[in-house]
């Protein structure tokens, strides 16, 4: 059977009635890949890390398995329109999901609020050529996050932030495609943690997946100038390079603190330096990509291993968030830049010396 989106897959897991009509664009299905690199550098023996690679949903990022169920839902109660705010990544995903709505033939605008100079250029380009209207506020996610709550109390407008339950219900497919490849669940889970939706959704999914002989401990990273749930309090101006993470008062707060004692896991905070550390990683001796904020997951692994969190043995995933170019400055910054800024003349012999290229002894 061709594969039709994480709704259609998973239909027995979700809220969804045999009439709900279904606006998909092929989200889910991502890659589960070894990370052999990372898996020696937390030097644990036995160690197996896997990525998992949620930048290759359909809009670059996870928000394509809840915003599926979020626009569904929103259609299927007759919605016209839908509203968020964002870091960047949910209004992508929301304005093309209302797209795909639009192009089924069902009247949906969509609107986004996002807080002026904080969202990387890729991830603001989608939602506008998607068709939504951006509005960029003066403020942080969090103050846009307060008006989009207020205008839905006073307009006819679907909220689609992780704040509607449909979200979190179809972040929840990614653990359920995790179990199915494995085989089994994971030991653990380590994921960057921003409005901590994300975090919930995979603990339920965990939790409701039929066919594992056990749940993984939840480990969550906030960016160390982000970290209200780990330094117990809002953060009035948080800051850091994890753009996706830049969040001061998480609406999930208290979900995300039960999936970590639930699962005997923790929510720790890595440092703006070691979340670079690991971006290079992933990028330079994996192979693969993610944005800035996704490498909080690796980050995180690597400093729980060395303070002894990480049992021998086991089995982790780590979830990259967001797809790696969705934010190219931070690339640019944490690259060669002087190398690539100079430009060369065409000659072969000039090109070799820069490359530091030596002739091969001549052959006899
Ligand atoms: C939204 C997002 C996060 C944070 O997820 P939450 O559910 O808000 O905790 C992390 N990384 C990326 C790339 C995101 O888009």
């Amino acid at each position: 059977m061709p594969y039709t989106g994480t709704i259609n897959k998973y239909a027995k897991y979700l809220s969804v009635a045999e009439n709900t009509p279904v606006i998909s664009i092929q989200e889910g299905q991502t890659p589960l890949v070894p990370a052999p690199h990372i898996a020696s550098a937390c030097g644990v023996d036995g160690l197996k890390v896997y990525f998992k690679i949620e930048g290759l949903n359909p809009t670059g990022s996870f928000k394509d398995r809840g915003m599926t169920m979020a626009v569904s839902k929103a259609v299927e109660k007759g919605a016209t329109r839908i509203i968020c705010a964002s870091t960047g990544n949910t209004s992508a995903s929301a304005a093309a999901f209302a797209a795909r709505a639009r192009g089924l033939g069902y009247d949906m605008d969509c609107y986004v609020i996002i807080p002026a100079g904080y969202v990387a250029l890729g991830k603001l380009s989608q939602a506008m050529i998607y068709g939504a209207k951006v509005i960029q506020i003066e403020g942080n996610f969090d103050a846009a996050l307060n008006i989009v709550k207020e205008l839905c109390d006073q307009y006819p407008i679907e909220l689609v932030n992780s704040l509607n339950p449909y979200r979190i219900e179809g972040q929840k497919t990614s653990a359920y495609e995790i179990c199915d490849e494995l085989g089994d669940a994971p030991d653990y889970l380590c994921i960057p943690v921003g409005n901590a939706g994300n975090i919930t959704a995979y603990w339920a999914g965990f939790s409701d997946y039929q066919g594992a002989s056990k749940k993984p401990k939840m480990y969550g990273f906030q960016a160390a100038g982000a970290a209200p749930i780990v330094d117990g309090a809002p953060v009035e101006k948080p800051e850091t390079v994890g753009t996706a993470i830049r969040i001061g008062n998480p609406a999930s707060w208290k979900q995300a603190e039960a999936a970590r004692d639930q699962s005997g896991g923790l929510i720790d905070k890595v440092t703006d330096d070691e979340m670079l550390a690991a971006y290079r990683m992933i990028h330079q001796d994996e192979g693969y990509a993610c944005e800035p904020a996704s490498a909080a997951s690796v980050a995180g692994l690597i400093k729980s291993a060395q303070a002894g969190k990480i049992e021998p043995g086991s089995t982790v995933v780590c979830v990259l968030t967001g797809n790696g170019l969705k934010d190219p400055k931070v690339a640019m910054e944490q690259s060669d830049m002087a190398s690539a800024e100079k430009v060369y003349q065409a000659d072969s012999f000039e090109i070799a010396q820069a490359l530091g290229l030596k002739a091969a002894p001549v052959q006899q």
